[in-house]
């Protein structure tokens, strides 16, 4: 039996690749918008945030978004992950 290797991303705060189900999707649409993308539904390019308080912090704290999209990410986007952190 074949084993197949599952599918990881690399998280944009520790760099460690993790399983893409334990990160959080930000999704840069080709229109410029920015969101983050709960379902893992939207197209654009993603970057990936583990589903983690250390993490989730550090991209907040040190605006990680901005440096991965090259754009000067809404205050609103890095609310949002926020608010992921206190559902944990
Ligand atoms: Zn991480």
């Amino acid at each position: 039996m074949k084993n197949f290797p599952k599918e990881t991303r690399t998280c944009i705060a520790c760099k460690r690749r993790r399983d893409k189900n334990d990160c959080l999707r930000i999704a840069k649409l080709s229109n410029g918008d920015i969101f983050v993308d709960k379902e893992c539904k939207l197209g654009g390019r993603g970057v990936y945030i583990c589903i983690d308080n250390t993490c989730m912090k550090m991209v907040v704290s040190k605006h990680l978004l901005n440096k991965s999209f090259k754009v000067n990410v809404n205050k609103n986007i890095y609310d949002c992950i926020n608010e992921k952190l206190e559902e944990n």
